[in-house]
């Protein structure tokens, strides 16, 4: 059968740029379940939450029901200086492959941040201000975050504190570098500028940090500091929201073509680019209008939705946060100190989260060397450098795409593209001098860190 030839890549025009995010838990049957208040077991209210999140970003973040937010005209036009993004057949990758397979990647890392993240940051930072705050702090992993949100906040003129987990601040000074061109300043954590910094180096002397470590002193200074709040990149509902753009315009590119995705993949660190990639086809398929395999891929090193347990938990180490119920494997976790592929997070985005306990979406993990094999592989032939987080979907993509090989079947897969890796050097030279190996924790790890996990009901 003729088929209209698909351009390499699916450019959208700037008028089809979404002005509205879809918000997928207006149709969940089963609601994520709410953020809970450490102190007494209930239900965050939005009056518990504004001392640390702005106030509109605490509505977003608690509302079950509205399926449509209008973007502002001031975030809406920021979007218009890197986004559409594009829609990218990858034409070299399935030759290589030798794959019967359409393999389509929706590439985010077409702007300064190199990320996904500047979708929600520059949201967050647009609302801070707006509510007349001075500034925003936050944490940062592999320094993504940070930097989206650093270029956000030079947009809008907000003070920017980033707390960099030490270990990246350590190995990625160009990172920070870029933060602080964008006017923001870091500090490497666990730091002693705050108490549940120095309490963590006194427990643990010599540790080169973690993220859960990191949001718990993000957290403590914006809620002592007058005109401050808390931002975070991945995990709440929130950010998820914004993160839809991504789905939404992958949707609109393949609908002009008359493309209906038979398995759509995304990394899982916390979880938001994957939400927003699948939000509209989630959204069909939970209405009932279409079916898709939706995929999410992890780290074997910290695997929390096929290892972890559906239970609250705090989402951070130092246990100032409210609880989340999600899949997790305990907000002590750190990953091995080899694993360099990102992704680290303990917990998961409780949206998704439910919907995999709902048998939604799979999951499956991976081992390092793989992720690194595929990413290597992948630049070769489609240019793009990847990271090491994008990388994690680019191996199930082609592992996908190589059962095609056998079966003959003419797939048609998206995946989630969600950044370059220039910043991540260190990783690719382990990889290359055969220094990475595949530490993957052992049962008894694990079932440690979950015995320590809060008694909740
Ligand atoms: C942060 C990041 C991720 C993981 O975060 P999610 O919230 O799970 O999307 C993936 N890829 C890149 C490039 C990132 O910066």
């Amino acid at each position: 059968m003729a088929e209209t030839k698909i351009p390499y890549k699916i450019y959208l025009n700037e008028s089809e740029l979404p002005k509205q995010w879809y918000n997928l838990r207006a149709d969940m049957k089963n609601k994520p379940a709410p953020l809970l208040n450490p102190g007494t077991g209930k239900p965050m209210t939005a009056e518990e939450l504004e001392p640390v999140f702005c106030s509109e970003l605490v509505k977003q973040e608690l509302d079950n029901t509205t399926p449509f937010i209008d973007i502002p005209d001031e975030i809406y036009n920021f979007y218009k200086m890197y986004r559409p993004s594009p829609l990218v057949r990858a034409y070299f990758l399935e030759k290589k492959l030798g794959t019967p397979a359409k393999i389509y990647y929706k590439f985010e890392g077409n702007n300064t941040s190199g990320s996904h993240k500047l979708n929600s940051a520059i949201a967050q930072a647009y609302y801070a201000k707006k509510q007349g705050l001075k500034g925003v702090t936050t944490e940062t992993g592999a320094g993504q975050w940070g930097t989206a949100l650093s270029m956000a906040c030079s947009f809008f003129d907000l003070d920017c504190k980033v707390f960099m987990v030490k270990v990246s601040y350590e190995q990625k000074p160009f990172r920070r570098e870029v933060m602080r061109t964008y006017g923001a300043s870091v500090t490497p954590s666990p730091s002693t500028e705050t108490e549940v910094g120095r309490k963590i180096l006194a427990a643990h002397p010599g540790t080169t940090g973690s993220l859960g470590c990191a949001i718990s002193e993000a957290v403590e200074v914006a809620v002592k500091s007058e005109g401050y709040r808390y931002v975070l990149g991945s995990v709440l509902n929130q950010v998820l929201l914004h993160q839809s753009v991504i789905g939404l315009e992958t949707k609109t590119a393949l609908d002009k073509y008359g493309i209906v995705p038979d398995i759509i993949i995304g990394c899982a660190g916390g979880g938001s680019n994957l939400g927003g990639l699948i939000a509209p086809f989630m959204g069909e398929k939970l209405r009932g209008e279409r079916d898709y395999r939706i995929i999410a891929v992890e780290p074997a090193s910290c695997p929390s939705f096929t290892r972890g347990v559906y239970a609250y938990d705090f989402c951070d180490t130092g246990m100032v946060c409210p609880l989340a119920k999600m899949y997790t494997l305990g907000s002590d976790f750190i990953p091995s100190p080899n694993h360099a592929g990102g992704l680290r997070y303990h917990g998961m985005s409780s949206i998704l989260s439910q919907l995999y306990d709902d048998g939604l979406m799979e999951a499956t993990s991976v081992k390092q060397t793989d992720v690194f094999e595929a990413a290597e592989l992948f630049a070769r032939v489609e240019g793009i450098l990847p990271a090491p987080e994008s990388s994690h979907a680019i191996r199930v993509a082609i592992d996908e795409a190589l059962k095609c090989k056998e079966t003959g079947e003419e797939k048609t897969i998206v995946f989630g593209l969600t950044g370059t890796g220039y910043f991540d050097m260190v990783a690719y030279e382990k990889f290359h001098e055969h220094q990475m190996d595949d530490y993957i924790p052992t049962d008894d790890e694990l079932a440690a860190f979950r015995a320590k996990l809060p008694k909740i009901g």
